[in-house]
Order: C-alpha cells, then structure tokens, then sequence
C-alpha cells in the first residue's frame, strides 16, 4: 500500500465532514465487514459517518457490530438519497464499478463529490479521486486494516477488530484460499488481541444454519452434475427449490464451494434462478489456473476474482445450462487433466 495514496486520503479527510461508505449490492462479509469497520474509525475521528448498502444483507451478518445503523437504501431511499446529497466524500468497498450498486448507480454517478475506492478486485474502473486497488490482497477488510493502522492504530477496538476480523475470515474462506499470506495471518493475530474473539465469529458465521437452509443445501448437492472427462462440477436451484425450502436471502452463499471439496475437481459452478428479477445468478469457484474471472466476464457479464467471481444470465435456467456448457467447450484445453 502506497504511502502517498494514505497521505491523500488522509488530506482529504481533514476537509470532509460528512461521509457515506457504500458497500457492493449484496453485500457479504467483507463488504460488511471492512465497511462497518471503517465507519467506527471515521466517528471515533469526529466524521459524520454513515453506511448506506444498495439492499438488504443476509441474516448470518446481521450480530456485526455497528450493523443496526446501517441504512438499507431499497427499503429507505429517501433517507439514503438526502444522506447522499449532504456527503463531502463518499467511500466505496469491496467493489470497483458503480453498476455493482444496482439502484445506486445513476445517483451517484451524477452526484460531484469526490469519491475513494478501497477495493482487491481485478480491473477497477476509474470513477474515483483516490483508487486504492490490490487484487493481491485477500480482502477489503485486509487492505482497511492496512489503512487505519497507518492513519491511527490507537483507534483499533474490539468492534472494528471483530468486523475486519470477519471480513478477513469469510473472503479466505477462513485463511484457506491461496490468497491468505503471512501478513493475512500476522493481522488476524492483531485483531485477536484487538478483542476478536475468533472462535465466537466463526461460530456466528458458520454454525447458524435454519433447518429450511441445509434441507436446501441438501436439494443443491442432489443436482450436482459432473461434466464427463473435465475436472467440472456444477449444480443449480430453481425458484420451486427456493420457493420449497423457504428461501430467505443468504441462505445459498457458500452452497458453490462444496463442489471444489470433491477430488480431482478445479471448477465449480451454481446456477440460481430468481424469477422476481427475470435472471439466473452464476457463481464460479475454482481451483488452480482456470480464470473464472474471465470466464464471467466473456460468457456471463460478470467478474470478481482468479478463482472467484460471480455473472449473471438473462435465459431460462435450462438455456442458461446449454448455454454454459458450450462455453465450457470453447475453454476445454484450459483444463489438464
Ligand atoms: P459470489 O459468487 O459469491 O456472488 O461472488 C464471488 C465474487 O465475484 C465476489 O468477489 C463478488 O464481488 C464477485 N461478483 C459476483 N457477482 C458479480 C457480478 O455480477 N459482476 C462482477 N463484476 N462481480 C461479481
Ligand atoms: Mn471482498
């Protein structure tokens, strides 16, 4: 992280009163994380600082310290909108492109505050003042560490260590993905004795499952598929799935990762429909060389990591699967096996 790029933002917070911090559209737990940690820095250093997320976020989130406050802009656009409007400086995390605000985006790319983007996705977009971008970092919440112990590490409680520790926890997949490197461990250690309590957030996180949710989980794992001679595995859920299993928001994230638990498999891909929007939500994780990155981007209008990223398809589920296996034709000789 670049000394100069601190300095900046550190100028610019000197002359900025009012501040929004915005999320990405369904927010997980390091956009959560790194957010809510950010906003106790910036009150606890006299800012008027508030979090706006685009909608709603699951409920295995909702202990987080600080989260009660957070304004939920579908359900209260006026305040997020008035809230806006009075911003000095607005701060956006875990995302790089303003479309990933879904109904945010027309206002604020027409509002004229300066805006700073702290984000580890692949290829920012340039709509910000300050961009802080480290694809090479496991997390948001990694890189906000990394910021406000430089900016002021007397601030560091038990609530931002708790909320940063989260978001580091969740974006490695707890400290497992190659991503995770000694200084993700060295800052872990630092938070634990900041008053993460590690094994209560993991409990939080993990162990909250409802019933509905792993009979759902179960229902997901019985259409697992495997692309016969490819290291491919992929599954899906359609809307009678959801609508049977008493679907509430959250209650799929982590379901694209048990396909990467079985042996010999590098790609495992969900597809999830969601009739009240007209689309199905891909997710890719992988193993290794093969870009999901770019395979959501190419075939899927999407993006995230190397070896996570997530799209969106505008055909029925079952076109949605022809669809994804002639593009996984197209890509076969990136699978050795
Ligand atoms: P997930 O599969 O858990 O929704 O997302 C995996 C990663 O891909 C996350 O880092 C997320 O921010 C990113 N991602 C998910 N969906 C999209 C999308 O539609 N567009 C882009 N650019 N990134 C996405
Ligand atoms: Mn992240």
């Amino acid at each position: 992280m670049k000394d100069n790029l601190i300095n900046e933002f550190d100028s610019l917070l000197k002359i900025s009163k009012n501040i929004i911090i915005i999320p990405h559209k369904n927010p997980d737990g390091d956009a959560l994380g790194s957010s809510l940690a950010l906003n106790f820095f910036l009150i606890e250093k006299g800012h008027n600082s508030f979090v706006i997320s685009p909608n709603e976020y699951p409920s295995f989130l909702n202990w987080l310290p600080g989260q009660s406050k957070i304004i939920n802009f579908s359900l209260n656009q006026k305040k997020g909108i008035s809230l806006i409007n009075k911003a000095d400086l607005i701060l956006t995390l875990d995302f790089n492109d303003l479309s990933r605000t879904g109904e945010m985006e027309s206002l604020l790319k027409s509002i004229k505050v300066p805006f700073i983007m702290i984000d580890h996705h692949e290829n920012p977009k340039s709509y910000a003042n300050i961009t802080f971008s480290e694809p090479q970092i496991s997390s948001t919440s990694e890189m906000i560490y990394n910021i406000v112990s430089k900016l002021d590490d007397t601030i560091i409680d038990t609530k931002i260590a708790t909320c940063l520790y989260t978001g580091m926890m969740t974006d490695t997949g707890s400290f497992r993905f190659p991503s995770t490197t000694s200084n993700t461990y060295l800052i872990a250690s630092k938070l634990i004795d900041f008053g993460a309590n590690h094994s209560k957030i993991h409990e939080k996180i993990y162990d909250n499952y409802t019933f509905d949710r792993i009979r759902l989980l179960g229902t997901c794992l019985s259409n697992l598929k495997k692309i016969k001679d490819l290291p491919i595995v992929y599954t899906f859920l359609s809307q009678e799935d959801l609508h049977l299993n008493n679907f509430k928001k959250g209650d799929t994230e982590g379901f694209v990762n048990y396909g990467l638990s079985l042996k010999n498999i590098s790609l495992s891909v969900i597809m999830i429909e969601d009739r009240s929007q007209n689309l199905i939500k891909m997710s890719f994780r992988s193993k290794g060389n093969f870009s999901v990155n770019k395979f959501a981007k190419t075939y899927f209008n999407g993006g995230g990591h190397h070896n996570a990223a997530g799209g969106t398809s505008h055909k029925s589920l079952k076109e949605t699967e022809k669809f994804f296996l002639s593009a996984i034709k197209e890509c076969k000789k990136d699978f050795r096996i």
